[in-house]
Protein backbone atom coordinates (compact mmCIF):
# COMPACT_ATOMS: atom_id res chain seq x y z
CA UNK A 1 0.00 0.00 0.00
CA UNK A 2 1.47 3.50 -1.01
CA UNK A 3 1.55 6.69 1.62
CA UNK A 4 -1.08 8.42 0.23
CA UNK A 5 -3.30 5.19 0.37
CA UNK A 6 -2.43 4.77 3.79
CA UNK A 7 -3.02 8.22 5.06
CA UNK A 8 -6.53 8.45 2.83
CA UNK A 9 -7.64 5.71 5.07
CA UNK A 10 -6.00 6.62 8.37
CA UNK A 11 -8.42 10.30 7.53
CA UNK A 12 -10.94 8.12 7.02
CA UNK A 13 -11.63 6.33 9.63
CA UNK A 14 -10.90 9.47 11.78
CA UNK A 15 -13.68 11.52 9.61
CA UNK A 16 -15.81 8.43 10.37
CA UNK A 17 -15.30 8.29 14.33
CA UNK A 18 -15.74 12.88 14.16
CA UNK A 19 -18.85 13.49 16.45
CA UNK A 20 -18.24 17.93 15.79
CA UNK A 21 -16.86 20.45 13.78
CA UNK A 22 -14.46 20.86 15.90
CA UNK A 23 -12.74 17.14 15.47
CA UNK A 24 -13.01 17.53 11.81
CA UNK A 25 -11.27 20.96 11.84
CA UNK A 26 -8.29 19.47 13.36
CA UNK A 27 -8.28 16.30 11.38
CA UNK A 28 -8.44 18.88 8.09
CA UNK A 29 -5.20 20.35 9.88
CA UNK A 30 -3.54 17.38 10.63
CA UNK A 31 -3.32 15.93 7.17
CA UNK A 32 -4.37 18.78 4.82
CA UNK A 33 -2.45 21.61 6.60
CA UNK A 34 -0.23 24.10 4.27
CA UNK A 35 2.46 23.79 6.77
CA UNK A 36 2.62 20.37 8.43
CA UNK A 37 -0.47 18.67 7.04
CA UNK A 38 0.43 15.03 6.46
CA UNK A 39 -0.57 14.99 2.86
CA UNK A 40 1.00 18.53 2.25
CA UNK A 41 3.83 16.56 3.79
CA UNK A 42 4.16 14.05 1.35
CA UNK A 43 4.28 16.70 -1.80
CA UNK A 44 7.34 18.31 0.30
CA UNK A 45 9.71 16.05 -1.03
CA UNK A 46 8.92 15.31 -4.47
CA UNK A 47 11.46 17.81 -5.88
CA UNK A 48 14.04 15.15 -5.26
CA UNK A 49 12.16 12.15 -7.14
CA UNK A 50 12.37 11.01 -10.60
CA UNK A 51 10.06 13.28 -13.16
CA UNK A 52 8.49 9.70 -13.37
CA UNK A 53 8.14 9.04 -10.33
CA UNK A 54 7.53 12.85 -9.96
CA UNK A 55 3.64 12.66 -11.43
CA UNK A 56 2.73 9.18 -9.90
CA UNK A 57 3.24 10.55 -6.29
CA UNK A 58 1.68 14.07 -7.50
CA UNK A 59 -1.27 12.35 -8.28
CA UNK A 60 -2.09 9.97 -5.91
CA UNK A 61 -1.36 13.05 -3.33
CA UNK A 62 -3.97 15.19 -5.03
CA UNK A 63 -6.27 12.32 -5.11
CA UNK A 64 -5.92 11.33 -1.37
CA UNK A 65 -6.24 15.43 -0.47
CA UNK A 66 -9.70 15.53 -2.75
CA UNK A 67 -10.77 12.21 -1.00
CA UNK A 68 -10.23 13.61 2.79
CA UNK A 69 -11.98 17.04 1.65
CA UNK A 70 -14.78 14.93 0.41
CA UNK A 71 -15.34 13.15 3.21
CA UNK A 72 -15.28 15.97 5.90
CA UNK A 73 -17.62 17.75 3.68
CA UNK A 74 -20.01 14.54 4.26
CA UNK A 75 -18.88 14.38 7.70
CA UNK A 76 -20.24 17.87 8.33
CA UNK A 77 -23.51 17.69 6.57
CA UNK A 78 -24.01 14.23 8.05
CA UNK A 79 -23.33 15.89 11.55
CA UNK A 80 -25.30 19.35 10.53
CA UNK A 81 -28.43 17.08 9.57
CA UNK A 82 -28.13 15.27 12.94
CA UNK A 83 -28.62 18.33 14.65
CA UNK A 84 -31.05 19.53 12.89
CA UNK A 85 -33.08 16.42 13.84
CA UNK A 86 -32.33 16.65 17.30
CA UNK A 87 -33.68 20.22 17.43
CA UNK A 88 -36.63 18.77 15.54
CA UNK A 89 -37.40 16.42 18.28
CA UNK A 90 -36.88 18.37 21.10
CA UNK A 91 -37.53 21.87 20.21
CA UNK A 92 -40.64 21.23 18.17
CA UNK A 93 -43.38 23.95 18.16
CA UNK A 94 -46.91 21.59 17.80
CA UNK A 95 -49.28 24.77 16.15
CA UNK A 96 -52.42 22.34 17.10
CA UNK A 97 -51.34 22.98 21.02
CA UNK A 98 -53.14 25.25 22.65
CA UNK A 99 -51.58 28.39 23.88
CA UNK A 100 -50.77 29.23 27.10
CA UNK A 101 -54.22 30.71 28.68
CA UNK A 102 -54.23 34.85 28.74
CA UNK A 103 -55.03 36.18 31.85
CA UNK A 104 -58.61 38.51 31.42
CA UNK A 105 -59.13 39.71 34.65
CA UNK A 106 -62.37 40.95 35.91
CA UNK A 107 -64.53 43.86 38.03
CA UNK A 108 -62.86 44.18 41.29
CA UNK A 109 -64.68 42.88 44.32
CA UNK A 110 -65.78 45.89 46.05
CA UNK A 111 -67.41 46.92 42.58
CA UNK A 112 -68.72 43.74 42.63
CA UNK A 113 -70.51 44.76 45.33
CA UNK A 114 -71.39 48.04 45.31
CA UNK A 115 -73.35 46.83 41.58
CA UNK A 116 -74.66 44.35 43.36
CA UNK A 117 -76.23 46.58 45.99
CA UNK A 118 -77.39 48.95 43.23
CA UNK A 119 -79.24 46.29 41.46
CA UNK A 120 -80.94 45.42 44.25
CA UNK A 121 -82.21 48.59 45.23
CA UNK A 122 -83.07 49.93 41.78
CA UNK A 123 -85.43 46.51 41.63
CA UNK A 124 -87.04 48.71 44.48
CA UNK A 125 -87.22 51.56 42.23
CA UNK A 126 -84.55 53.23 43.94
CA UNK A 127 -82.18 55.24 41.54
CA UNK A 128 -78.23 55.58 41.57
CA UNK A 129 -77.10 59.63 42.03
CA UNK A 130 -73.66 60.70 42.12
CA UNK A 131 -72.42 64.10 43.28
CA UNK A 132 -68.75 65.32 43.87
CA UNK A 133 -65.81 63.93 46.14
CA UNK A 134 -64.69 67.90 46.71
CA UNK A 135 -67.52 69.53 48.67
CA UNK A 136 -68.38 72.60 50.63
CA UNK A 137 -68.62 72.82 54.13
CA UNK A 138 -72.28 73.48 53.88
CA UNK A 139 -73.12 70.52 51.83
CA UNK A 140 -70.67 68.32 54.34
CA UNK A 141 -71.87 69.66 56.98
CA UNK A 142 -74.67 72.91 58.00
CA UNK A 143 -77.36 71.23 55.37
CA UNK A 144 -76.92 67.52 57.72
CA UNK A 145 -77.62 69.53 60.70
CA UNK A 146 -74.22 69.66 61.88
CA UNK A 147 -73.42 73.29 62.72
CA UNK A 148 -70.14 75.04 63.51
CA UNK A 149 -68.78 73.90 66.71
CA UNK A 150 -71.51 70.88 66.97
CA UNK A 151 -69.69 67.80 68.60
CA UNK A 152 -69.99 65.48 65.72
CA UNK A 153 -67.85 67.53 63.42
CA UNK A 154 -65.25 66.04 65.52
CA UNK A 155 -66.26 62.84 64.17
CA UNK A 156 -65.66 63.62 60.72
CA UNK A 157 -61.95 65.10 60.89
CA UNK A 158 -61.40 65.65 57.82
CA UNK A 159 -59.02 66.62 54.23
CA UNK A 160 -59.63 70.21 53.56
CA UNK A 161 -58.53 72.52 50.86
CA UNK A 162 -59.90 75.36 51.67
CA UNK A 163 -61.60 76.60 55.29
CA UNK A 164 -64.29 76.10 52.90
CA UNK A 165 -63.16 73.07 50.75
CA UNK A 166 -62.84 69.78 51.82
CA UNK A 167 -63.12 66.47 50.85
CA UNK A 168 -66.60 64.82 51.73
CA UNK A 169 -66.70 62.88 54.69
CA UNK A 170 -69.35 60.63 53.47
CA UNK A 171 -71.89 60.64 50.85
CA UNK A 172 -75.06 62.27 52.83
CA UNK A 173 -74.41 65.59 50.71
CA UNK A 174 -75.45 63.99 47.76
CA UNK A 175 -78.80 63.24 49.52
CA UNK A 176 -79.08 67.54 50.13
CA UNK A 177 -78.26 68.07 46.60
CA UNK A 178 -80.45 65.28 45.22
CA UNK A 179 -83.23 66.70 46.69
CA UNK A 180 -82.87 70.15 45.49
CA UNK A 181 -82.37 68.99 42.27
CA UNK A 182 -85.72 66.68 41.90
CA UNK A 183 -87.25 69.17 44.36
CA UNK A 184 -90.60 67.03 44.16
CA UNK A 185 -91.04 63.99 45.98
CA UNK A 186 -91.60 60.99 45.79
CA UNK A 187 -87.44 61.22 46.30
CA UNK A 188 -85.98 57.33 45.98
CA UNK A 189 -81.93 57.32 45.30
CA UNK A 190 -79.04 55.82 46.66
CA UNK A 191 -75.62 57.39 46.65
CA UNK A 192 -72.42 55.05 46.14
CA UNK A 193 -69.23 56.56 46.08
CA UNK A 194 -65.98 57.78 47.57
CA UNK A 195 -65.14 59.13 51.36
CA UNK A 196 -62.50 60.32 53.22
CA UNK A 197 -61.58 60.95 56.47
CA UNK A 198 -58.20 60.97 58.30
CA UNK A 199 -57.88 58.15 59.78
CA UNK A 200 -54.13 56.08 60.13
CA UNK A 201 -55.09 52.65 58.03
CA UNK A 202 -55.30 49.52 60.05
CA UNK A 203 -57.12 46.37 59.62
CA UNK A 204 -60.48 47.99 60.28
CA UNK A 205 -60.36 51.05 58.70
CA UNK A 206 -59.03 53.79 55.86
CA UNK A 207 -58.43 56.75 55.36
CA UNK A 208 -60.58 56.62 52.12
CA UNK A 209 -63.47 54.09 51.92
CA UNK A 210 -66.43 54.03 49.69
CA UNK A 211 -70.34 53.90 51.36
CA UNK A 212 -73.84 53.39 50.01
CA UNK A 213 -76.48 55.31 51.32
CA UNK A 214 -79.90 55.20 50.59
CA UNK A 215 -82.60 57.93 50.96
CA UNK A 216 -86.37 57.98 50.48
CA UNK A 217 -88.60 60.82 51.21
CA UNK A 218 -92.65 60.54 50.68
CA UNK A 219 -95.98 61.04 52.49
CA UNK A 220 -96.35 59.15 56.10
CA UNK A 221 -93.25 56.83 55.57
CA UNK A 222 -92.20 54.90 58.75
CA UNK A 223 -89.73 53.66 60.49
CA UNK A 224 -91.19 50.04 59.78
CA UNK A 225 -90.90 50.60 55.78
CA UNK A 226 -86.78 51.74 56.37
CA UNK A 227 -86.34 48.23 58.19
CA UNK A 228 -88.11 46.63 55.28
CA UNK A 229 -86.01 48.20 53.02
CA UNK A 230 -83.05 47.18 54.60
CA UNK A 231 -84.35 44.14 55.24
CA UNK A 232 -85.06 43.30 51.69
CA UNK A 233 -81.70 44.72 50.75
CA UNK A 234 -79.84 42.43 53.18
CA UNK A 235 -81.50 39.27 52.20
CA UNK A 236 -81.00 39.73 48.80
CA UNK A 237 -77.49 40.15 49.11
CA UNK A 238 -76.63 37.62 51.79
CA UNK A 239 -79.69 35.21 51.90
CA UNK A 240 -83.01 34.62 52.93
CA UNK A 241 -81.85 33.18 56.39
CA UNK A 242 -80.68 36.45 57.90
CA UNK A 243 -82.60 38.87 59.97
CA UNK A 244 -82.32 42.74 60.68
CA UNK A 245 -82.82 44.56 63.90
CA UNK A 246 -82.24 48.18 64.75
CA UNK A 247 -80.74 49.68 68.00
CA UNK A 248 -81.25 53.35 68.81
CA UNK A 249 -78.39 55.61 68.38
CA UNK A 250 -77.96 59.15 67.58
CA UNK A 251 -76.18 60.70 64.27
CA UNK A 252 -77.95 64.79 63.75
CA UNK A 253 -78.78 64.41 60.25
CA UNK A 254 -81.74 61.87 61.39
CA UNK A 255 -84.76 61.76 64.48
CA UNK A 256 -84.75 58.72 65.57
CA UNK A 257 -81.91 57.39 64.71
CA UNK A 258 -80.58 53.73 64.59
CA UNK A 259 -77.46 51.58 64.11
CA UNK A 260 -78.71 48.52 61.92
CA UNK A 261 -77.03 45.05 62.49
CA UNK A 262 -77.04 42.03 60.41
CA UNK A 263 -77.48 38.47 61.90
CA UNK A 264 -74.20 36.14 61.84
CA UNK A 265 -73.98 34.05 58.53
CA UNK A 266 -71.73 31.81 60.38
CA UNK A 267 -73.47 30.81 63.69
CA UNK A 268 -77.03 32.03 62.27
CA UNK A 269 -77.28 33.95 65.32
CA UNK A 270 -76.46 32.21 67.89
CA UNK A 271 -72.94 33.67 68.90
CA UNK A 272 -69.59 32.48 67.49
CA UNK A 273 -66.21 33.93 66.98
CA UNK A 274 -66.68 35.58 63.99
CA UNK A 275 -69.47 37.92 65.68
CA UNK A 276 -67.46 38.28 68.91
CA UNK A 277 -70.11 36.08 70.05
CA UNK A 278 -73.27 38.64 69.57
CA UNK A 279 -74.53 36.98 66.94
CA UNK A 280 -74.89 40.45 65.28
CA UNK A 281 -72.99 41.80 62.51
CA UNK A 282 -72.77 46.25 62.69
CA UNK A 283 -73.51 47.17 59.34
CA UNK A 284 -74.31 50.84 58.98
CA UNK A 285 -76.55 53.73 60.68
CA UNK A 286 -80.14 54.69 59.27
CA UNK A 287 -82.87 56.65 61.01
CA UNK A 288 -85.86 59.21 59.62
CA UNK A 289 -84.24 62.31 58.05
CA UNK A 290 -84.06 65.11 60.62
CA UNK A 291 -86.80 67.81 59.53
CA UNK A 292 -84.15 70.45 59.14
CA UNK A 293 -82.56 68.66 57.10
CA UNK A 294 -85.45 68.04 54.78
CA UNK A 295 -85.73 71.96 55.09
CA UNK A 296 -82.15 72.41 53.57
CA UNK A 297 -83.37 69.99 50.69
CA UNK A 298 -85.99 72.81 49.84
CA UNK A 299 -88.10 69.66 50.88
CA UNK A 300 -91.46 71.06 53.46
CA UNK A 301 -91.73 68.41 56.64
CA UNK A 302 -95.16 69.47 56.80
CA UNK A 303 -96.10 67.69 53.88
CA UNK A 304 -93.17 64.85 53.47
CA UNK A 305 -90.83 63.01 55.32
CA UNK A 306 -88.67 60.27 55.13
CA UNK A 307 -86.06 57.67 55.87
CA UNK A 308 -82.08 57.53 55.36
CA UNK A 309 -79.63 54.77 55.93
CA UNK A 310 -75.74 54.42 54.92
CA UNK A 311 -72.89 52.04 55.31
CA UNK A 312 -69.45 50.80 54.02
CA UNK A 313 -69.23 49.02 51.09
CA UNK A 314 -66.08 47.28 51.97
CA UNK A 315 -67.13 46.35 55.59
CA UNK A 316 -70.36 44.49 53.63
CA UNK A 317 -67.71 42.75 51.11
CA UNK A 318 -65.51 42.08 54.49
CA UNK A 319 -68.67 40.72 55.93
CA UNK A 320 -69.90 38.95 52.79
CA UNK A 321 -66.61 36.99 51.97
CA UNK A 322 -65.29 36.83 55.52
CA UNK A 323 -62.36 38.98 55.03
CA UNK A 324 -60.33 40.35 58.06
CA UNK A 325 -58.13 43.02 56.96
CA UNK A 326 -60.06 45.72 54.78
CA UNK A 327 -56.14 46.90 53.58
CA UNK A 328 -56.49 43.81 51.41
CA UNK A 329 -59.24 45.47 48.80
CA UNK A 330 -56.60 48.64 47.76
CA UNK A 331 -53.23 46.63 47.79
CA UNK A 332 -54.07 45.63 44.16
CA UNK A 333 -52.50 42.34 45.32
CA UNK A 334 -53.86 39.63 42.21
CA UNK A 335 -53.75 36.55 44.49
CA UNK A 336 -55.99 38.21 46.79
CA UNK A 337 -58.46 39.66 43.99
CA UNK A 338 -58.55 36.34 42.02
CA UNK A 339 -60.46 35.12 44.18
CA UNK A 340 -63.60 37.01 43.74
ZN1 LIG B 1 -71.58 34.31 64.75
Amino acid sequence: MSASTELTKEALGAIAKAHSDSELETIALDYLGRKSGQVTRLLSGIGQLEPKKRAALGQAANEAKRTIEGALAARRAELEGARLADIAETEAIDITFPGAPLGRGHIHVLTQVQRQIETVLENLGYQVELGPEVETEWYNFEALNISAGHPARENWDSFYFTPELLLRAHTSPVQIRAMQRIKEPPIYIITPGRCYRRDAPEATRLPYFSQVEGLAVDRGLTVGDMKGTLLFMIQSLYGKERKVRVRPSYFPFTEPSFEFDVSCGICGGSGCKSCRHKGWLEVGGCGMVHPQVLRNGGIDPEHWNGYAWGFGIERMAMSKHNVDDIRLFYESDLRFLDQF
